[in-house]
C-alpha cells in the first residue's frame, strides 16, 4: 500500500518561487510513490478574503495551471477544490473541541499572520474572526480527511502541521487510535526570502517573483532588489551573504556561475547592475519550459476543469471513508 500524501495552497495569487522552491520541488519529487492529495484550498482562503470572493474563485483555475506548469503530472496527483468535500468542514467542527482558544492564540504561524494583516485584523489583532484563528483545526481536518502521512510544506507551516499532530493524539486518546499523526516534509529550501528581504516570500506580502511574472515584470523586480547596502561603487567589495541578488542566483543559476559571483562580489570585481542583468537571465531561462507548459494549460480550460473533477471525486471517496471511521468513533454514527 502507498503511503498518503496530503497537501494545500490557497487559490490567493499565482505561485511564486518560495512555493516551488518550498514545497513544488518536493511534490515533483514525491508524485510517483505516493497516494498524492493536492488541496486548492478554497475555504481556507476565504478566512482572510471573506470580503473578496471574486480574488478566491479566480484563483482556483491559476493556482491549478501554475502547478500543473511546474510538471506535475494529473495522472499520479488528485489536484481537488476544498469547498467540494463537505466532510471537512464537518471534522473541522468536531476538532474544535479538541483544541484551546489560548494554543491557538499562541501558534507561532498565527501569530506572524495576524501582525501581517493589519488591516483585517487591526494592529493587536483585536479583530481577529473565529474562522481564521480557527484555521489551523480546519488545516488538521484536512490532513486527517485523507488519512494524510506526509504533508510536504514550506518551514512557515511546521507550527500548524503540530498543531494538527496534537489534535490527533487529543482525539485518538478520547474516542480510540483512529487518526494518523502526519509528518511535515521540508524541502532543501525550506524558506524562500522576498525580494525586500523579508523572511519569507509570499504572494499576500508584495515581495514575490511569480512564475509566470513576464520578462519586463522580472526585469523590473530584479533591477529593484536590495543589495549590499555598504556597496556605493561599481568597484567596491561587497557581502554577497546579505544581497538577494546573489541569493536568487543560487536558486536558479548554475554553481560555476553561483561560485563566479560570489568570489567576483567580495574581491569588487563585479558591479550590481551586471550582476542583476545575469540574474535576469538565469531566471528567465529558469522560468521557460514552466511558462511553455502554462500557455498549453492556458489554451486547453476544458482540460484543467476535468482535471479539477476527476481528482475531486477520487477526494471525496476517500474523505467518505475516513468520515465513517471517525463518526464511528465518535459515536455518532446513526444509521
Ligand atoms: P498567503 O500569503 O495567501 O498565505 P503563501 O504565499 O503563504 O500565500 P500558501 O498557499 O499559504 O502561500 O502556501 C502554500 C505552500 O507554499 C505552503 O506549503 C507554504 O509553506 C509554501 N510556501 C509559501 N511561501 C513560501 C516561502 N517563501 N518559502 C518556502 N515555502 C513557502
Ligand atoms: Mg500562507
Amino acid at each position: 500500500m502507498k503511503k498518503t500524501i496530503l497537501t494545500g495552497l490557497r487559490p490567493t495569487g499565482n505561485l511564486h518561487l518560495g512555493h516551488y522552491f518550498g514545497a513544488c520541488q518536493n511534490y515533483l519529487k514525491m508524485q510517483n510513490d505516493y497516494d498524492f492529495y493536492l488541496e486548492i484550498a478554497d475555504v481556507q482562503a476565504l478566512t482572510d478574503n471573506f470580503n473578496n470572493p471574486e480574488k478566491v474563485r479566480k484563483n482556483v483555475t491559476e493556482i491549478t495551471i501554475d502547478l500543473l506548469s511546474t510538471g506535475l503530472d494529473p495522472n499520479k496527483v488528485n489536484f481537488f477544490i476544498q469547498s467540494k468535500i463537505p466532510e471537512i468542514a464537518e471534522l473541522t467542527v468536531f476538532y474544535s473541541n479538541l483544541v484551546t482558544v489560548a494554543r491557538l492564540q499562541r501558534n507561532p504561524t498565527v501569530k506572524t499572520e495576524i501582525a501581517q494583516k493589519k488591516e483585517l485584523f487591526g494592529n493587536d489583532g483585536e479583530s481577529i474572526t473565529y474562522g481564521f484563528l480557527g484555521y489551523p483545526v480546519s488545516q488538521a481536518a484536512d490532513i486527517t480527511a485523507f488519512q494524510g502521512e506526509l504533508v510536504p510544506v514550506g518551514e512557515d507551516q511546521l507550527p500548524l502541521i503540530e498543531q494538527c499532530r496534537e489534535i490527533v493524539r487529543k482525539f485518538n486518546s478520547i474516542y480510540g487510535e483512529t487518526l494518523k499523526e502526519p509528518s511535515a516534509i521540508l524541502s532543501e529550501t525550506k524558506r524562500v526570502k522576498g525580494l525586500d528581504g523579508n523572511d519569507k516570500m509570499g504572494k499576500s506580502l508584495g515581495n514575490a517573483i511569480f512564475l509566470n511574472d513576464s520578462e519586463e515584470v522580472i526585469k523590473k523586480k530584479i533591477m529593484g532588489a536590495i543589495t549590499d547596502p555598504k556597496k556605493i561603487k561599481k568597484d567596491d567589495p561587497a557581502n554577497p551573504d546579505i544581497c538577494m541578488v546573489y541569493y536568487y542566483h543560487n536558486l536558479v543559476n548554475n554553481k560555476e556561475n553561483i561560485e563566479k559571483v560570489c568570489s567576483e562580489c567580495k574581491k569588487g570585481s563585479r558591479g550590481c547592475v551586471q550582476c542583476k542583468k545575469e540574474l535576469i537571465e538565469a531566471m528567465n531561462n529558469f522560468l521557460a519550459p514552466i511558462k511553455e507548459k502554462r500557455a498549453y494549460y492556458e489554451a486547453h480550460p476544458e482540460e484543467v476543469k476535468e482535471i479539477l473533477e476527476n481528482g475531486t471525486k477520487k477526494a471525496k471517496q476517500k474523505a467518505e471513508e475516513q468520515m465513517k471511521k471517525i463518526k464511528k468513533a465518535m459515536k455518532i454514527d446513526y444509521e
